[in-house]
């Protein structure tokens, strides 16, 4: 062994301290550190011919790079949707690093983690009361998800016509019907080959809406004269939080034949909450559903899942199976992640989830999901109130999307909000929404409080 190595070996209970210690200081300093740096570093540094041992690393670490990240973690970073990690959620995402298992099958070597993985979904599934119908994985985050969901709708979708895509390439025009879909299923379709312009834009309800509008989706499915197609829908869109109904797309769900995806990314968790379960009502009948972790359920990244029906394991397998031995025997009982998902060697991903999951409950995370809304709405009315912001949209569940009062301000709203950005207070993300340039806050951090609300309009005020 190397001896620099060897040392850190000898020294590993020092080392794992000092990390811990630096991990705690990071964590409880959060508040005040800023949210955006300006300042960068010149990623060229030379690789030691000698290396300097953990010790060493860390120290540089600190002094070099510590500096310049941001409070991402923090209770006003309210960009992109951003969740931060609560403590049981950083202990499991420590130890899955420190037990570094290879989650794959169920049965020989990595046996357990997959294991482990089975029942976090499991318990999902009963945070979101959703049925046991369906089978899930962990993947990197929502489009990672949305990829996987989406490749297995394209098999469903060839083998409607007596084709195997995976195989043999795809042949034929797929048909895909959606409304307001997030830019990462767009990017699946390109990743899949079907093409990032190759699908059909459905209208949304008239007025304020992100919804698809259900007569006008109807009419397209009739203009396919019985088509198979794949339905993408949304349960809570970037901007404005809206939600397909998903009662009234079950319904056709009876009369048409296609694959109805859900991108449930943040809106699914509205499942968690009595108050707003509704919005998702009906949505157990589609037939894959993608879910983010690292945004309201305040898991570290990488972390999302997906659900896919079990009755389409057979579609999945085709899609994803990891050689071209044909399968053996009954594809639940002989399971291997590998044969399901994109990637092969996998980390213990579940296991941040599951420690979340059994340390706080269904009632801590109705609370996160329900105290993010609040504090959506309170931000909301403050901003009426300030007197020179307007909404762009009702505020359905935990985004904010604004901009500054008056179409002759539309060309101030890009420089007040770098102004913002740049005071390291809080982060928010420019947006356009019905042709005007608007603003997104996006409430999703376990730790913010009202406190938080009050320390960023005071910074707007200045701004404005
Ligand atoms: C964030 C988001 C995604 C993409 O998720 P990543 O975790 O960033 O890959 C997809 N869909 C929706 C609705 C999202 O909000």
């Amino acid at each position: 062994m190397n001896t620099i190595l060897q040392h850190d070996l000898n020294d590993l209970e020092n080392i794992l301290e000092k990390a811990k210690q630096q991990g705690i200081d990071f964590l409880n300093n959060l508040e005040n550190i800023p949210t955006s740096n300006t300042n960068r570093i010149d990623p060229k540094r030379n690789l030691n011919e000698l290396g300097l041992g953990s010790e060493k690393a860390l120290k540089e670490f600190n002094e070099r790079l510590a500096p310049l990240l941001v409070s991402s973690p923090g209770p006003r970073y309210w960009g992109f949707v951003t969740g931060g990690s609560t403590p049981a959620s950083i202990v499991g995402d420590w130890l899955a690093t420190v037990y570094d298992q290879n989650a794959q099958s169920i049965n020989s070597q990595g046996g357990n983690s997959a294991l482990i993985e089975f029942e976090t979904i499991n318990l999902l599934l009963q945070l979101l009361e959703l049925p046991d119908s369906f089978l899930g994985g962990f993947v990197t985050g929502a489009t990672m998800s949305n990829f996987t969901n989406l490749a297995v709708a394209r098999q469903w979708f060839g083998k409607q016509l007596g084709k195997d895509f995976a195989k043999n390439g795809i042949s034929e025009t797929i048909n895909i019907l959606t409304a307001t879909p997030h830019s990462s299923s767009i990017k699946s379709l390109s990743m899949l080959g079907i093409g990032s312009q190759n699908y059909t834009v459905v209208k949304t309800i008239e007025g304020n809406r992100e919804a698809i509008d259900i007569a006008d989706l109807e009419l397209k499915i009739k203009e396919l004269n019985g088509k198979p197609f794949i339905l993408i829908s949304s349960a809570g869109t970037v901007n404005t939080a809206d939600f397909d109904d998903f009662e009234a797309i079950s319904n056709l769900k009876e009369k048409y034949n296609f694959w109805w995806h859900i991108d449930a990314a943040f809106g699914g968790f509205a499942a968690v909450s009595e108050k707003y379960k509704h919005f998702v009502k009906g949505w157990e009948n589609a037939d894959s559903i993608t879910i983010d972790c690292h945004k309201w359920l305040n898991v570290p990244y990488e972390s999302a899942f997906y659900l896919i029906k079990k009755d389409h394991v057979n579609l999945q397998i085709e899609t994803f199976q990891n050689s071209n031995a044909p399968y053996l025997g009954n594809p639940l009982e002989n399971f291997n992640y590998l044969n399901v998902l994109p990637e092969n060697s996998r980390r213990l991903r579940a296991l941040p989830v599951w420690f979340s999951l059994v340390a706080y409950g269904k009632e801590g995370f109705c609370d996160i999901i329900e105290k993010s809304i609040s504090l959506a709405l309170h931000f909301g009315n403050a901003l009426i109130e300030e007197g020179s912001f307007e909404l762009l949209a009702p505020i359905r569940l935990n985004n904010v999307c604004f901009t500054l009062k008056g179409d002759e301000n539309q060309d101030k709203v890009g420089e007040f909000l770098a102004k913002l950005n740049d005071t390291g207070t809080v982060f928010m993300t420019p947006t356009f929404y019905q042709n005007r340039k608007g603003i997104r806050a996006s409430f999703v951090n376990w730790r913010t409080t009202e406190e938080d609300i009050k320390i960023v309009l005071e910074e707007m005020k200045q701004l404005i």
